[in-house]
């Protein structure tokens, strides 16, 4: 079994671990597993020997543990696994995909009220049947109501990493016999969600590829044995156009192709540009129906670069719900060869996330400048916090804490519930707030699973515009917000972005490759981008 599967089989594990009865300490070591798992490289996927190898020695992974992995990745199961789904049905689980449930609720609904699927909780939302129920308030009964929708709608869709990761997968075997597919469709433009995932392989590579296992299908193409994943086959001299068609999307394409000779030989994209007199237009942008005309009037921006990265903000520790050690984040940062790394746990509101109370908050700042004072200054830790935006759209804690602080990023965490002119309210007060430095989460939303507070967003990037508020881009896969497509209007009025991860462990801090993957397609010149400052961007009145 390949890295995708084994990591599938063990959420399929761990999700319904938890909806038993089981000990968490139990629940927490799979999650160990599926993190270290998740992070080991290519070469671990080689064989069961190597995989142990790279296992053995890691913080949390005992014996049993690496029985499990193995086992997984020879069979694709292991004995509990069947077990668990002898016990709980696939659609039981799927319930956990909605927003507001966790496995407390979830089981609530499976045991005492025989709700095994999303369709029969939509059945019984429109019945009544949890009104009045203990913790079931109207807000929460219309949230899932509401996060049924989103994930009927998504589903079906991947996110961006996951499609990613999949590609990665499907592909390594081609790449290591020296053959090179190469990313085309939805995917290689960067869409937060993905419906397809596919590439182009030179025809002339078709049999090696047939000799690795990929099969032939119509439309001379070639899918994966068992991956959903499929290459188009194409010819040396088209290469360079059928990149850009199968790139899509197909308005994009319709633009170009009228600009193109007819039957000409183009080996590459660039010299596919070349021939229609145009710079070449990243992948990312093209989602952009006025993108050739802004190509045209030569108004394209730098584009943004890893090397662009040079420190973030908004991440976790165990000071609050994080997995890892402050200590440890700041060493994963300056692992990545980052300047800057924000500290932002939550605040004392958020009681269910482990809220800071502003006597832990100053102790964390006590130990930040220590760490601080042994970087001999090639490395900075700011002492920030997520602060909880109230439902008054004041902010958690009062002047005395804030004023303490290198930075606070405002976001909404309760009350999601709100209509247009109520998170306008409760935003905009927040954001007249003057320690506010960052927004956060924007409108809140969760990819497949649960829609953004509705916002008038063109007002609130005013607002940053006049307040000096950067805007985060949370590269978190679920959320990847502020929605690229508001990216640009935001670089029009000159407000800044910065990308920050919202990692809860040491792992989740390689969510800023994809996030800026996504972020990309916003259009945004390097020059708002505060991550590309050499030294902390805050305070930054
Ligand atoms: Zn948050
Ligand atoms: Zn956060």
């Amino acid at each position: 079994m390949g890295k995708t599967e084994v990591l599938a089989a063990l959420e399929a594990l761990i999700q319904r671990l938890e909806l038993t009865d089981a000990q968490p300490f139990r629940v927490k070591a799979y999650q160990r597993l599926w993190e270290v798992l998740a992070t080991l490289p290519p070469a671990a996927w080689q064989s069961t020997e190597a995989l142990d190898l790279a296992l053995r020695g890691q913080t949390g992974i005992g014996e049993g543990l690496r029985t499990t992995a193995r086992t997984l990745y020879e069979t694709g199961t292991v004995p509990l696994l069947e077990e668990l789904k002898q016990q709980i049905p696939d659609s039981v689980v799927e319930l956990r995909r909605l927003p507001g449930l966790g496995p407390k609720r979830v089981q609530e609904l499976w045991r005492e009220l025989n709700i095994v699927s999303v369709d029969a909780l939509e059945q019984a939302i429109l019945r009544g049947k949890l009104q009045g129920r203990k913790g079931w308030t109207p807000a929460l009964i219309e949230r899932v109501r509401e996060g049924i929708a989103v994930y009927r709608a998504q589903r079906h869709l991947l996110l961006y990493v996951e499609a990613l990761r999949l590609w990665e997968e499907a592909t390594a075997p081609l790449r290591a016999a020296g053959i090179a597919p190469e990313l085309v469709g939805e995917a290689r433009r960067a869409l937060p969600l993905v419906e397809t995932v596919e590439g182009v392989l030179l025809n002339e590579h078709a049999n090696k590829a047939q000799a690795l296992g990929w099969q032939p299908m119509e439309g001379k193409r070639l899918r994966h044995p068992h991956l959903p994943v499929f290459l188009h086959l194409v010819e040396k001299a088209q290469w360079g156009i059928e990149l850009i068609r199968l790139t899509g999307p197909a308005a994009f394409w319709e633009t170009i192709r009228t600009r193109l000779p007819q039957k000409v030989e183009v080996f590459t994209e660039e010299a596919a540009f070349q021939l229609a007199k145009l710079p070449y237009i990243l992948p990312a942008w093209r989602d952009w129906e006025d993108i050739v005309e802004v190509a045209e009037r030569g108004q394209l921006p730098a584009p943004l670069t890893e090397g662009h990265i040079q420190g973030s903000v908004h991440v976790h520790t165990t000071y609050s719900d994080g997995a890892d050690t402050l200590q440890a984040m700041a060493e994963a940062a300056r692992a990545l060869g980052w300047k800057w790394l924000g500290i932002a746990d939550h605040s004392q509101r958020a009681a269910y996330a482990g809220g800071l109370s502003p006597e832990r908050l100053a102790q964390q700042r006590a130990e930040i400048q220590t760490l601080n004072s042994t970087y001999d200054g090639t490395f900075t830790l700011l002492a920030g916090v997520e602060a909880d935006i109230l439902p008054d759209g004041t902010l958690d804690y009062d002047e005395g804490v804030w004023r303490q602080l290198d930075y606070i990023v405002a976001s909404v965490h309760e009350k999601l519930q709100m209509t247009k002119p109520e998170a306008m309210q409760r935003l905009e007060r927040a954001l007249s707030n003057p320690y506010v430095r960052v927004l956060g989460h924007w409108t809140g939303r969760l990819l497949r699973s649960r829609p953004g507070y509705p916002i008038d967003e063109r007002r609130i990037l005013e607002i940053c515009a006049q307040n000096r508020i950067a805007i985060e881009f949370n590269a978190n896969p679920y959320r990847m917000e502020i929605d690229w497509r508001w990216v640009r209007h935001a670089a029009e009025l000159g407000v800044s972005i910065i990308l920050t991860t919202d990692a809860h462990a040491v792992f989740e801090l390689e969510y800023w490759r994809s996030g800026l993957a996504v972020l990309q397609k916003g259009m945004l010149p390097p020059s708002l981008l505060l991550n590309a400052q050499t030294t902390p961007p805050f305070p930054m009145l």
